[in-house]
């Protein structure tokens, strides 16, 4: 097996147009474990770990954009203030070692509807930026995750980049695992609250084909936002009952789809009120 090291943006890429075959690695979270099970042996890898270009993140045009080599552990000690559901779902991922290593770009690449950096992502509107040798394209995250582990991702084509609104307004992650650490989600949601906007974005992870958005739920609770009204209990539940209904979830070995249904509903109302407390506690 061949293991490629480009030291430039211009070689990686160009090193994926001729050898469209060459697996990138970042943290090797994902990739090293595959290798290891034997459930892929690769021709090539492609080390992108010595890119400078892919190692920082900034603001761009009243956004972040995050490089593809931006580790869990930065998420967490760098945008916590300006991404706190992105930094929340970070938080979760594996042990120490793992968000020292793995990247939200790796989590990307995975296109695991249980990847745990997607969710928040996908409820704050963000976009992968895919770069070739062609060029550079955009594409929302929701036309990035196609299925189950399969992306929008060219076989020429490299993430450079995700791009995310910062929050106005309160951002929640919630998780439930079989445990407290170290676990895949067995259903995620995270909710990106708005309230001077009046806009709501919500994303259902590890329950359906690819993260998935509840947009009758978001459109509730923008009414809800809209009328200035106290949040009754009755908003709470019929908002967890609206993103219980949007998910497709499936029976495996991690749970039912009716568990999968019964704890998005309680993620949920829990996300809402603790996102509502937040922004009164702002408004104050
Ligand atoms: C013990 C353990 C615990 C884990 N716990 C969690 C968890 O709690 N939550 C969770 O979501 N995940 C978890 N994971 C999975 C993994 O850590 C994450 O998916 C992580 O985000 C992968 O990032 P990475 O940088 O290591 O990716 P890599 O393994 O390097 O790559 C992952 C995929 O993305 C592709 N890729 C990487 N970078 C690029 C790029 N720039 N352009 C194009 N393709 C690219 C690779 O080719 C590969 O297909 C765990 C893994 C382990 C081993």
């Amino acid at each position: 097996m061949e293991f490629l090291r480009p030291t430039t943006w211009g070689d990686a890429l160009a090193v994926k147009a001729e050898r469209p075959a060459a697996v990138p690695v970042a943290g090797g979270t994902d990739v090293m474990v595959e290798i290891n099970l034997d459930r892929r042996r690769p021709e090539a890898l492609l080390d992108l770990t010595r890119i400078p270009d892919l190692a920082g993140w900034a603001p761009e045009d009243g956004w972040l954009r995050i490089g593809a080599g931006v580790t869990y552990t930065r998420v967490i000690e760098e945008l916590g203030d300006r991404l706190p559901g992105l930094a929340q779902a970070s938080r979760t991922v594996g042990s120490p070692q793992i968000r020292n290593r793995g990247t939200v770009a790796g989590n990307l690449g995975t296109a695991s509807p249980a990847g745990d950096a997607l969710p928040p992502l996908l409820a704050a509107g963000a976009e992968v930026v895919l770069a070739s040798a062609r060029g550079e394209r955009r594409l929302p995250l929701a036309e990035f995750c196609l299925g189950p582990k399969r992306s929008a991702l060219r076989p020429d084509e490299l993430i450079a980049a995700v791009r995310t609104p910062a929050a106005t307004g309160p951002q929640v992650f919630a998780k439930v695992g079989t445990r407290g650490a170290m676990v895949i989600a067995v259903v995620s949601f995270a909710l990106d609250l708005d309230v001077d906007r009046g806009r709501a974005g919500t994303a259902i992870g590890s329950a359906g084909p690819t993260p998935l958005r509840a947009p009758a739920a978001e459109r509730f609770l923008e009414g809800v936002l809209a009328d200035g009204r106290r949040l009754s209990d009755s908003a709470v539940r019929r908002f967890g009952e609206l993103v219980a209904e949007a998910a497709s979830p499936i029976d495996d070995v991690r749970g039912t789809a009716e568990y999968r249904r019964h704890a998005l509903a309680v993620l949920a109302r829990r996300a809402l009120s603790q996102a509502w407390a937040d922004a009164r506690g702002r408004r104050r």
